[in-house]
């Protein structure tokens, strides 16, 4: 490996960490506004989407994994549209 394919791999790994971190914080900051602003039990899984979403207290979608009624469908707690789009 030459030194600067070198340099580039360690700022990609450098840069995926710090991506993990950052999504990590933000998940651990998001959930409460979530639950609060749809009074989600706490033994609900909520998973945080990556759809901007003008209706969810993040700004992104959110999906109650725990929800029987949504399960399979994976439809936001907020605007409702599917998890997958095309
Ligand atoms: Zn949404």
């Amino acid at each position: 490996m030459t030194p600067k394919l070198k340099a580039l791999a360690d700022r990609v790994e450098s840069l995926q960490d710090q991506l993990e971190e950052a999504e990590s914080e933000y998940e651990t900051a998001a959930e409460p506004a979530i639950r609060a602003a749809k009074g989600i039990p706490a033994d609900h899984y909520i998973q945080l989407g990556t759809w901007e979403c003008s209706d969810s207290p993040t700004g992104r979608c959110a999906y109650d994994m725990t929800d029987e009624d949504l399960a399979g469908d994976d439809e936001c707690i907020f605007c409702g549209h599917p998890d997958e789009r095309k």
